[in-house]
């Protein structure tokens, strides 16, 4: 029987596994199908996180978490949790192929998925022009001209990395004010190849067989239609967490949520389910930072160790 399972590999997930084990648990094991690291291995440029004085890429940041966490025994399967079940005391993970491990406690760190922003066409051309991920798929625009939506930290730090790549970025957003910090509405603003498109909606994304050829946007104040001619477009419009494992066979879920999904923890990261942890963004109130969620993952490990204590 597991001491502790973490489901999730992001920088929740494997701050907890490296506290867990070198406050020593002795068989933890963190369940993340791909490679660790989490979603932040798909952002083009950090810049906050303490210590790290150069800006670099999401990757690069996390390319030494899984080894230092392994030195210390943290296990890694490669498999995705379909379920947390509990039973008395013990805890049943299963896996999308159906195996089943025993735990004493749990950690759901799984993070959170791009949401969708709902225009017409959005579904249809996803993978095809549509894209949520600029580190991954800026390249395939080099020297043309895209379109980006959202008017958060995520929108504005990628059309500055996309405008290094792409002739021209039109910045979508629906209101004339953004969200993002004030340095990255600034470094936007520097952008002279960023042309903002505020105080619109998406109408549609149209294409063709080879995909994504355009989309037009509304005026909110003139209801003006507008046609953007671009061949890609990205979609930073937020995130949704990810509780699917803790739904159970009659559709409720196995610990508190709140109205959106995300997991209801006090400060030590405890659910309302005794050895029932949660960190990072699947948590309320997240902050939705790497430092953050390693810090989660930090406290929830001290947490458990104490709780299995
Ligand atoms: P966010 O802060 O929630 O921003 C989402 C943006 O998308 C908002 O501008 C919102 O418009 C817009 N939006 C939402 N739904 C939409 C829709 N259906 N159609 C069109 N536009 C829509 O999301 P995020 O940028 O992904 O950031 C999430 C969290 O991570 C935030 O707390 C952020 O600070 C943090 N983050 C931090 C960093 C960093 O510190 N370096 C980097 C990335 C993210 P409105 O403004 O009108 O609501």
């Amino acid at each position: 029987m597991l001491d502790l399972a973490i489901i999730g590999g992001g920088p929740a997930g494997l701050t907890a596994g490296l506290y867990a084990t070198r406050g020593g648990l002795k068989d933890v094991t963190m369940f993340e199908m791909g490679m660790p690291g989490g979603q932040i291995t798909g952002s083009s440029e950090i810049e906050n996180y303490p210590g790290q004085g150069e800006i670099m890429s999401g990757m690069d940041l996390m390319q030494n978490w899984p080894e230092q966490c392994q030195k210390f025994g943290l296990k890694h399967e490669m498999s995705q949790v379909s379920r947390v079940t509990k039973n008395g005391d013990i805890f049943t993970v299963t896996t999308s192929d159906g195996k089943t491990q025993e735990a004493k406690s749990v950690l759901l760190a799984t993070g959170s998925v791009p949401r969708k922003a709902g225009f017409k066409g959005e579904n249809e051309f996803f993978g095809r022009g549509i894209s949520t991920c600029a580190t991954c798929d800026g390249f395939f625009y080099k020297n043309k001209e895209v379109a980006l939506v959202g008017g958060g930290d995520s929108a504005l730090e990628e059309a500055v990395y996309l405008s290094k790549i792409c002739s021209k970025v039109y910045l979508v957003h629906r209101r004339d004010t953004y969200r993002a910090a004030p340095s990255t509405i600034e470094h936007m603003k520097a952008c002279e190849n960023i042309e903002e498109v505020t105080n619109v909606t998406v109408e549609e994304v149209y294409g063709d067989a080879s995909g994504v050829t355009g989309l037009k946007v509304k005026s909110k104040e003139s209801g003006e239609i507008r046609d953007l001619a671009v061949p890609g477009v990205f979609v930073f419009v937020g995130r949704d967490v990810l509780n699917e494992p803790l739904k159970q066979e009659d559709g409720s879920f196995l610990c508190d949520l709140d109205e959106q999904g995300q997991v209801i923890v006090d400060l030590k990261m405890k659910t309302s389910v005794p050895g029932l942890y949660a960190a990072g963004d699947v948590r309320i109130d997240a902050a939705k930072q790497v430092v953050c969620a390693a810090g989660d993952g930090a406290t929830a490990a001290v947490n458990i160790i104490e709780y299995l204590g």
